[in-house]
């Protein structure tokens, strides 16, 4: 097989006109980092973010010009845009209330109408109010801990607004890819999970705002062109947020329930509430919530500190009478590992951390399932 180069993408997308029929992809400049893996070409083309439905018909146009080149067997292209340097418009992170469309808005009280994920058993939100909280550390080890039960599990990260999934499985790419795949993607594969996220196909640092038609358009290429295979469980890592553009994912993606993932901090619990209120909204059952950086021992002196005023979330939890599913500790190796691509629950498998996240997903596997977790032959549950 005769091996595509970019300079053949760069090629064909220099024949495809640019916004407004001026000039062409390639010398607007406004192409992304273009990932080829054996015949899958993916890449993002960055626009006005205010503009994405109306160049629907141009993404379209370059996704055609590739797919031409000999060799390509499929084309992801998602539609991402640069934060405008002049303004100080919405921070991607902080609020997502601030980016969506209305057309989220419109559709409120329908519960999820998209068709199920081919092989896909249970897709499970993961969402927080705010950035930060430690949403996709804890998504990440929480997949770790079903697996661990030995259940098939799947992860993809719908952060579109800051993609860490590559950093936290320490994977930067994507296989090279099976031809025999009838042209879909193939996922990534990290300490036996399947893995899909934005930040294979844009750096994870580069600054963007996303609007809602362009997030759900990268996640449904997400989640129905990537070959998953026979899966158990997908968690699904959200964007932060509880706006528009998480709204409509919520309700276009045929979820079996959803986390919320919060600190002990009243602001940030304020914030599961809206989460809770979002997924209400679109009949999604939240099955709980997850305190992170619950409480803190010290290597010193063992002691629990509870810097945070601890439990806010597990009263929090009973106020809106939620099933609280439980507690982890704000610690240092949680997140050293989680930040060098070697998860606490994959790499210390034994330890107590993995002991709570383990228990966690059980919880949360039964929840969805109905049925009790396997017992996988690595887990001692007490
Ligand atoms: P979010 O997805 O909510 O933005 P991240 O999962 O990226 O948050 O976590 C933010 C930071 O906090 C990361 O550096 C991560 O390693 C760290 N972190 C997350 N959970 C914990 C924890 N329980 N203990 C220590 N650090 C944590």
């Amino acid at each position: 097989m005769t091996e595509i180069t970019k300079q053949q993408v760069l090629d064909a997308l220099s024949q495809v006109k640019g916004p407004d029929l001026d000039g062409d992809l390639v010398s607007r400049n406004i192409v992304t980092e273009i990932v080829i893996t054996g015949g899958n070409v993916m890449f993002g083309l960055s626009v006005d973010a205010n503009r994405a439905k109306e160049l629907e018909p141009m993404r379209l146009a370059a996704e055609r010009a590739v797919s031409e080149i000999e060799g390509v067997d499929k084309v992801m292209v998602a539609l991402t845009a640069e934060k405008p340097a002049s303004n100080g418009a919405a921070a991607p992170n902080a609020q997502g209330d601030t980016m969506g469309t209305p057309r989220g808005a419109k559709t409120q009280g329908a519960a999820p109408e998209a068709g199920k994920v081919p092989g896909v058993k249970h897709l499970v939100a993961v969402a927080s109010g705010k950035g930060g909280v430690g949403k996709s550390t804890t998504t990440i080890n929480l997949a770790l801990g079903m697996a661990a039960l030995g259940l098939k599990v799947a992860v993809l990260d719908a952060d579109v607004y800051g993609p860490s999934l590559p950093r936290l499985i320490g994977e930067k790419t994507l296989p090279t890819q099976d031809p025999t795949s009838e042209g879909k993607l193939q996922p990534a594969e990290a300490y036996g999970l399947k893995a899909m996220s934005m930040g294979f196909l844009v750096e994870e640092d580069t600054p963007m705002i996303w609007r809602g038609p362009m997030v759900q358009s990268a996640l449904q290429q997400m989640l129905n062109d990537v070959e998953w295979g026979e899966i158990d469980i997908m968690m699904i890592d959200m964007p932060p947020g509880t706006g528009d553009a998480q709204l409509s994912i919520a309700q276009q993606t045929p979820l079996a329930g959803a986390v919320i993932v919060s600190t002990p901090q009243d602001l940030s619990l304020i914030d599961a509430r809206k989460g809770l209120n979002m997924f209400l909204k679109v009949s999604v059952p939240v099955l709980g919530i997850v305190e992170n950086m619950s409480y803190f021992i010290c290597d010193k002196c063992d002691a629990r500190h509870e810097i945070f005023g601890h439990g806010g979330a597990r009263d929090e939890a009973k106020k809106l009478d939620l099933p609280f599913l439980g507690e982890i500790p704000l610690d240092k190796e949680i997140r050293e590992r989680s930040d060098n691509g070697q998860p606490i629950v994959a790499t210390v498998p034994d330890g107590p951390h993995a002991k709570v996240y383990k228990e966690i997903a059980k919880e949360i596997w039964e929840a969805v399932d109905g049925k009790p977790a396997p017992t996988g032959p690595k887990i001692v549950m007490e």
